[in-house]
């Protein structure tokens, strides 16, 4: 077998995604829908297997974070005081030639003139005014573009407008998760046992009215998050940010992404509130971009709110009777984005004699069906019969999946395209010694094993 190089360009990705059930466009026999897409029958079990070792890194693995779901409408208030109806916004400027609206920071980077750096809103105007000539839209070449303007992202709707009384505030979907976890903290603090250091950690969706939106699920504009809220006494910030940066750069180690494939990222140009921002990238098939944020916000969440809602949001700690503001360490993770980065790790394309194989490598956890069964041939009631028995028997224990259809061959291909780490199949040696043989996905070496042993052998293998 020799190894083609990695062929894991975006295209083949997402075609890949397609072809086998991960990601469709949304609404896709209406021609789809800009920016949203759904997950399918294995991209849903790939998703909810990432969220679930997020889940379990951050709060099973701990004593000191508790878990929450806040809901994704909340008080037009909440978006008031965290200062997102004033400033959550990316600068917009219009293609005057075939009205794409694009953003100008990414106009910029593209054209080679802004560096990554996370500029204010105005002075990317400044920049992109000085430069228009040398700034051609990617869509039609033109270098005839609108003034830049700052764009709100967040998303509105009229929930609860049964009058269609456009004068009252609008009510927003949220834009990120985390503010239900600030306006929550002190139900969490008077109903459970945590004192500081915590943290509350959340999952859920969020929705952004993005304006670029190419490569794919990487930028959506309803997405989901992964958001952790760690609270800590003001002064202890910078020891716990050191803390949070090497353990979230370990949970993308345990996912198995390589260590080259990943960077820091540091901001250079901070909100006034921050203390410290950093971004874990990683080298998607379009460069390295952000995976996660993690950021030292000092006060400002709680405060901001305490000072909007009128609530004493302060903590009382209970030994030296201080009370104080926490001060928040956030670590803010995509799905999609993880999704995407792991999609990426895995995906391979080797030659195997004449044929081309294409692989996921997916660590056994994330895989989206562990074990597929097969009966030899499907005409022969007597094999599909055992291999159902041993489905029905493994199903138990591990996400599997029965096929009986086209020939071996074609089923193992299937199979490494979704990431299966293994394969069983049933034939005549199954009914007259008791043997199935198992297929490894990697090195597509065949066991036979005693079906008696068939559960301790997965075990030990997961
Ligand atoms: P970017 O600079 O790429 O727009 P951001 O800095 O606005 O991202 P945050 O607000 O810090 O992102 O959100 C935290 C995380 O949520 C990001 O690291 C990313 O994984 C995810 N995320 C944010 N916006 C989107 C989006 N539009 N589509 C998919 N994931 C997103």
């Amino acid at each position: 077998m020799s190894k083609k190089d990695a062929d894991n360009s975006l295209d083949s990705i997402v075609a890949l995604c397609k072809r086998r059930g991960f990601v469709f466009p949304s609404s896709e026999i209406y021609d789809g829908f800009t920016a949203v897409y759904d997950f399918g029958p294995y991209g849903v079990e790939l998703a909810n297997n990432i969220k679930k070792e997020w889940w379990r890194a951050m709060t099973q693995l701990r004593d000191d974070i508790v878990g929450l779901d806040a809901a994704i409408f909340m008080s037009p208030k909440v978006w008031q005081a965290s200062g997102h109806v004033k400033g959550f916004s990316d600068p917009l400027t219009e293609c005057r030639q075939c009205h794409s609206r694009l953003r100008l920071d990414t106009l910029l980077e593209e054209a080679g003139i802004l560096a990554d750096e996370k500029m204010s809103e105005e002075e990317i105007n400044n920049i992109f005014e000085n430069n228009k000539s040398k700034i051609k839209c990617p869509n039609c070449g033109s270098s005839d573009f609108t003034p830049g303007k700052n764009f709100n992202l967040l998303v509105q709707s009229n929930l609860g407008n049964f009058t269609g009384d456009w004068s009252k505030e609008p009510i927003y979907l949220r834009g990120e998760t985390c503010q239900g976890i600030y306006v929550n903290y002190k139900n969490v603090l008077n109903s459970t046992r945590v004192k500081i250091p915590f943290g509350i950690a959340q999952i859920g969706k969020a929705f952004r009215n993005e304006i670029t939106t190419r490569q794919f699920i990487f930028r959506t504009r309803e997405f989901e998050q992964m958001e952790m809220q760690y609270f800590v006494k003001p002064g202890d910030d910078m020891k716990y940010f050191e803390q949070w940066r090497q353990t979230r750069w370990q949970f993308y180690l345990d996912l198995g992404i390589k260590e080259k494939n990943l960077q820091w990222h540091k901001h250079e140009n901070l909100v006034f509130y921050a203390q410290e921002a950093y971004d874990i990238e990683y080298k998607f098939p379009f460069g390295f971009k952000e995976l996660e944020g993690v950021h030292a916000r000092g006060d400002y969440d709680l405060s901001v709110h305490s000072q909007s809602s009128g609530i004493d949001l302060d903590y009382l700690d209970p030994i030296s009777n201080e009370k104080y503001i926490p001060h928040i360490i956030e670590t803010s993770a995509g799905v999609g984005r993880t999704f995407l980065a792991i999609l990426t790790e895995s995906y391979r394309e080797e030659r195997v004699g004449e044929e081309l194989r294409t692989v996921l490598a997916l660590p056994s956890k994330l895989a989206p069906i562990k074990i597929a069964i097969f009966p030899l041939l499907k005409n022969k009631p007597e094999l599909v019969v055992r291999a159902r028995e041993i489905f029905d028997f493994l199903k138990l224990n591990w996400r599997c999946e029965f096929d009986d259809n086209g020939n071996i061959g074609k089923r193992y291909r299937r199979q490494d395209e979704i990431g299966t780490p293994y394969c069983v199949t049933v034939d005549f040696d199954t009914l007259e010694k008791g043997e199935v043989t198992v297929r490894e996905r990697d090195s597509m070496q065949q066991t036979k094993i005693k079906v008696e042993n068939i559960k301790k052998y997965f075990q030990d293998k997961f």
